[in-house]
């Protein structure tokens, strides 16, 4: 067992705590999706109950990922900034009961284990975050104070030239 694989329902009720920082490039899904494997991810989970007596682990991870703005298609480094709660069930039925009574979108149900990697649910939770259209909120070409669909189309700017 490495470092980072724990016994969930252990980690629960110990309320133990484990952090780290780990580069983009360890992760394999990860780096596969994001434009390089630069950067590295800041990540801590904490155990504890939630209050409606379930084992929980609250996991945050915080870095940054490269990714490529699908509108100027420049590399740009995309923030990740996130902070869940992840409540333990036995098996996948227990599961389903868990997220019933929770009734609670925010929180995720995910089925405890005995041999958990730590950095598997950080992979996860940081896929889950990448925008599936990423771009710029202001592309490095854009010029400043022109909204973008107020910005002449270069066929119309063309046509002005040819007139
Ligand atoms: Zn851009």
């Amino acid at each position: 067992m490495n470092a980072t694989t724990v016994d969930t329902f252990e980690f629960s009720r110990l309320g133990e705590q484990r952090s780290g920082v780990t580069p983009v490039a360890s992760f394999g899904r990860l780096s596969a999706e994001a434009a390089d494997a630069g950067g590295e991810l800041r990540w801590s989970f904490s155990g504890g109950k939630h209050r409606m007596g379930f084992s929980q682990l609250i996991m945050k991870v915080d870095g940054e990922v490269g990714l490529i703005c699908q509108r100027c298609l420049s590399p740009f480094r995309h923030p990740i900034d996130s902070e869940t709660v992840l409540v333990l069930a036995r098996d996948d039925a227990d599961a389903d009961e868990v997220e019933q009574k929770l009734d609670d979108e925010s929180i995720d149900v995910i089925v405890g284990s005995a041999a958990q990697d730590l950095l598997q649910l950080v992979e996860d939770e940081v896929l889950l975050e990448m925008p599936l259209s990423p771009r710029h909120t202001s592309c490095p070409g854009d010029a400043p104070q022109v909204a973008p669909d107020k910005r002449e189309s270069p066929f119309a700017v063309l046509k002005k030239l040819n007139s």
